[in-house]
């Protein structure tokens, strides 16, 4: 199986699974540290709610990396893209 793109606002499993907020616990209680969703290439913010929307870079193993629109275009711009995470695994196994 080949690496595959996921538009992230188009998956809510996927959305919410990197929306979720890190609970750090520590000596003095606990802190939640806020989600802010950026490309790993260029650190350029990703809007959820359509575009400019980023991509989520799988395999068959596990999510590698998130991506704006400009980076998808420089390094991976011929890998399939899908809608959701449910929608490649039909095409892809
Ligand atoms: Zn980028």
């Amino acid at each position: 199986m080949t690496e595959f793109l996921v538009t992230i606002h188009t998956d809510k499993k996927l959305l919410k699974h990197l929306l979720t907020p890190k609970i750090v616990v520590d000596a003095y209680g606990y802190s939640i540290i806020p989600v802010e969703l950026r490309c790993d290439h260029c650190e350029e913010r990703i809007g959820v709610n359509g575009r400019p929307a980023g991509y989520a870079l799988f395999d068959a193993e596990k999510l590698w990396e998130v991506l704006c629109e400009n980076c998808k275009r420089r390094f991976h711009p011929n890998k399939p893209v899908y809608s959701s995470i449910t929608e490649a695994l039909k095409h892809e196994t």
